[in-house]
């Protein structure tokens, strides 16, 4: 991608990382970070044929304290239906079903991940496939969550428009997604002390397209007909980059505290956790 997708801009950015032999840039206009990398529009393959158990690990295992947190917080005393974009092997949409008063459906772009969710989970509401392509009428749901999704999306304007359509008037789109205030001093703490591996995860420049701030995702949640946006802290994931690593678990509970405080005292003006946001339909 050469094009900002917050802004609009055409070639007009530094290179401020690189990795795998792959730029990633900043807008000099916005500040947006992106990859260079030209990345398909739905990345099917982001689960491959074996799904292996650290897969298995990572979903259901180390997020599991987050889900939870989500629920007690957004679910909890009230019912409808939620649609899980991009559910990958359906441990949400699992976590979700099992909660009194709520119906959850997934979609999924990986065949084998919602193959998964459908005969090992017994969810039968996982559909595989694009979630435009899904057949779902205009204003049917309740709440929408997108867990790791947004970063891999080349175009968000396009997902974003279509999932405000499918919302209800009072429906809530969650989003969970990687800080680029956060990620860029990680991936260059990295580079600095293992250097310039190939393979190793720095910025996932393949993988992670758009890397947004909460002031680049507000943006384009507002381009696409959201506001009442809304930044919170959920427990974080229960492990590093899907190690079990005990020692790297506690630096990142503690990150997560001090990330709450920072928010805290800043009034949420300064954000260095993951960003969770939750954003309304505009006119409502
Ligand atoms: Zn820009």
């Amino acid at each position: 991608m050469d094009k900002c997708v917050v802004c609009g801009q055409q070639d007009n950015n530094k290179a401020i990382f690189r990795e795998d032999g792959i730029d990633i840039l900043r807008c000099l206009n916005c500040g947006h970070v992106y990859s260079s990398y030209d990345a398909p529009e739905n990345d099917a393959g982001y689960f491959g044929a074996d799904i292996g158990l650290q897969d298995h690990f990572w979903w259901r295992e180390a997020h599991e304290r987050m889900y939870r947190d989500f629920g007690r917080r957004f679910l909890a005393g009230k019912s409808g239906r939620l649609l899980d974009v991009g559910c990958g092997l359906g441990y949400f949409v699992k976590f979700v079903s099992e909660w009194p008063g709520w119906e959850a459906y997934g979609s999924e772009i990986s065949v084998p991940a919602a193959e998964f969710a459908k005969k090992e989970l017994g969810l039968e509401s996982v559909i595989a496939g694009e979630v435009q392509s899904a057949g779902f009428e205009k204003k049917s749901w309740d709440v929408i969550t997108l867990w790791d999704v947004i970063e891999h999306v080349p175009d968000p304007h396009s997902l974003l428009k279509f999932l405000n359509s499918i919302l209800k008037d009072d429906g809530v789109l969650f989003i969970h997604t990687p800080n680029i205030k956060i990620q860029l001093p990680k991936a260059r703490l990295k580079k600095l002390i293992i250097g310039e591996k190939p393979g190793a995860h720095y910025l996932e420049a393949k993988d992670h397209v758009n890397v947004y701030s909460a002031r680049s995702l507000s943006a384009v949640l507002a381009a696409n007909g959201f506001n009442g946006i809304n930044f919170v802290h959920l427990r974080p994931i229960q492990s590093v980059a899907g190690s079990k690593n005990v020692f790297l678990r506690v630096i990142k509970n503690s990150w997560f505290y001090f990330a709450k405080f920072i928010g805290l005292i800043t009034g949420n003006r300064v954000n260095i956790d993951n960003l969770f946001v939750i954003a309304r339909k505009s006119g409502n």
